[in-house]
Formats: C-alpha cells, sequence, structure tokens
C-alpha cells in the first residue's frame, strides 16, 4: 500500500537502497575472499631525521593486490572494511604483518628502525586491542619502541572514551602514539592534552604549500606547539626540495614524502634498512 501511494519515488529509493546493500554485499564478500587469499601486503614508507636526513623509520602502508583488477588503494578499501566491520580481522593481520617484518629484520640484520601502523578507531572497539597488540610484541620478541602506532584526530575524537585507557596502556608499555594528519581535523589542541602521544603528523595540505608565508605561519606555531609538549614532529608529504628545508627551519623533526621516499615493497626497506644500519650501528 506505501508503494501504491508513494508511487515511482518510493520505487526508485527502494531500488537505490537495494543497490547499495548489494555493493556492500560485494565489498564486503570481496574483502572476506582477499583476507583468506592472503591478497594484503604491506608497504614502508621511509621516515628521516630532519637537519641530518638520516632513516629513523618506517610507516607501514597497506595496499590490496587483486588477481583481477590490480592495486586497490587503502583510501577506498579501508573505509569499506570499517563499514562491514572487517577492519578488525584487516587490521589484526595488519599489525601480525608488521611483526614479522620487524622479527624479520631483528633477525637478518641484527636490528631493525621503528615501524609505525595506522590503526582505525574501529580496532579499539576491541576492548583487549592494547593487550593483543604487547602480547603479539612479546611473542615477537620485540623490544618497546620498535613498534608505533598512528591514529587519526577524528579516529580519537569520537572515541575518548573507549581509545584513551588502551592508549594510555600502550604508551605505558613503550608503544609511542602519533596523531596523524594533524590539522585537518577538529578540537586538535584539546586532543593534544588528552592524549598521551609521542609525535603529531603534519598533514600535508599545511606542508604542500610551504615556503608560502601563511602555510609557515601555521607550521611554525604547530611546532612550536610540539616542542612544548616534547613531540616529534613529522612533516607528511614532503615532495619538494624546498618543502624539505623550509618544515626544517620551522622546527620539523622528521621528514616523510616521496621527495626522500616513497612507499617501498618489503624487499626495498630492508636494503635501506641495512644501508642506515651499516652506517650507524
Ligand atoms: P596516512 O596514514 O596519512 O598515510 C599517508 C599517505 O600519503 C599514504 O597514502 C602515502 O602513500 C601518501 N604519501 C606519502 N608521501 C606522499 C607525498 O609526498 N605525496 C603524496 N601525494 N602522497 C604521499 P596511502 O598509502 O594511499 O594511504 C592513505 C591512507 O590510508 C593513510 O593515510 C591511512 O589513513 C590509510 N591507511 C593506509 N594503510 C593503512 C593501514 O594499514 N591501516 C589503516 N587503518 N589505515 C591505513
Ligand atoms: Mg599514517
Ligand atoms: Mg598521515
Ligand atoms: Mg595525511
Amino acid at each position: 500500500r506505501a508503494k501504491a501511494t508513494a508511487g515511482a519515488s518510493w520505487l526508485f529509493f527502494d531500488a537505490t537502497m537495494k543497490q547499495a546493500a548489494q555493493a556492500r554485499l560485494e565489498v564486503e564478500q570481496a574483502l572476506g575472499r582477499a583476507l583468506a587469499a592472503g591478497e594484503f601486503l604491506l608497504e614502508y614508507q621511509p621516515k628521516f631525521s630532519a637537519g641530518t636526513r638520516q632513516l629513523c623509520g618506517f610507516e607501514a602502508l597497506v595496499r590490496w593486490e587483486r588477481p583481477d583488477r590490480g592495486r586497490v588503494s587503502p583510501v577506498e578499501f579501508i573505509p569499506a572494511a570499517e563499514r562491514t566491520g572487517q577492519i578488525k580481522a584487516l587490521g589484526g593481520l595488519i599489525i601480525a604483518m608488521a611483526c614479522t617484518q620487524l622479527r624479520e629484520w631483528e633477525q637478518t640484520l641484527g636490528g631493525a628502525l621503528p615501524v609505525a601502523v595506522n590503526v582505525s578507531p574501529l580496532q579499539f572497539e576491541d576492548p583487549l586491542f592494547a593487550e593483543r597488540l604487547l602480547e603479539q610484541l612479546r611473542a615477537h620478541e620485540l623490544p618497546p619502541g620498535r613498534f608505533e602506532i598512528e591514529i587519526t584526530e577524528t579516529a580519537a575524537i569520537g572515541h575518548v572514551e573507549r581509545v584513551l585507557p588502551q592508549l594510555a596502556q600502550l604508551r605505558q608499555a613503550g608503544v609511542p602514539i602519533a596523531l596523524d594528519d594533524f590539522g585537518i581535523g577538529q578540537s586538535s589542541l584539546t586532543m593534544l592534552r588528552q592524549l598521551p602521544i609521542a609525535a603529531m603528523k603534519l598533514d600535508s595540505s599545511l606542508i604542500t604549500p610551504l615556503p608560502a608565508s601563511d602555510a609557515a605561519a601555521i607550521v611554525q606555531a604547530a611546532c612550536v606547539l610540539g616542542r612544548s609538549l616534547k613531540l616529534e614532529i613529522v612533516a607528511e608529504g614532503v615532495e619538494t626540495p624546498a618543502q624539505a628545508t623550509s618544515a626544517e627551519a620551522l622546527g620539523c623533526t622528521q621528514l616523510q614524502g616521496y621527495l626522500l621516499g616513497r612507499p617501498l615493497p618489503a624487499a626495498i626497506a630492508t636494503q635501506l634498512l641495512e644501508q642506515a644500519l651499516r652506517k650507524a650501528p
């Protein structure tokens, strides 16, 4: 009867909903198959100390290699995995892969540098998330501090009561926490007080316009803030020499971006790490 009275627009709405549900189901099934088939892998983007430009760590970034369609960007499938809830399984896999790589570096190179893993807020819905992560680090015999986590401002904000105690637990156990994409969320300054963070990563939207004076003023102010809170301040998305020298001059302590290094397959990251460890054991 509703159909009869509401007419064509109801039918249209119904069709759209059906389509959305269908699309969601397809993504869910594709992600499920991909998890089972082991189609996810990590790339490692290097981070460098400002000034010396020495390698100081990596950020792990997930990739989905689809046999039929090639590479799918995390920007596409992470939000999808968050919608379906599969981010919990995927996030667990990502942590396990990063731990395995760190352990391998530890064993074959006799050392390593910290690897940062991006964590979705939904992963904290598991009240034992921090516990399980620490258990994995112990199982892989990783020194505390080798494994870092990155969370986004928006991620942290919506779920403070759930996220905060677990972050405190991780921090206390020696796992550094970085606030990712700083400068594009809301309420950044309050977050800086609330969260037990060791680093802030200035979003590329603040770094790209450097050395323009308005962007420089904002980056400088963020660096003053970060320094007084004793945080590492990472410039994200550094693509030009001018951006790099400007970010350094304004007080960023680490640089990351295509200028200095793209996300690398594990084998190439291993070579880079080996060189760095040989230079400064
Ligand atoms: P993010 O954590 O802010 O990572 C930085 C993104 O910027 C990465 O994109 C990286 O490849 C890209 N990037 C780095 N340097 C440059 C540069 O100089 N220029 C430009 N144009 N881009 C640069 P990617 O790998 O596509 O990842 C996008 C986002 O997806 C990440 O942003 C992160 O929010 C999310 N993501 C990636 N891997 C994971 C993961 O393992 N777990 C979760 N939960 N999220 C992830
Ligand atoms: Mg990140
Ligand atoms: Mg980032
Ligand atoms: Mg960013």
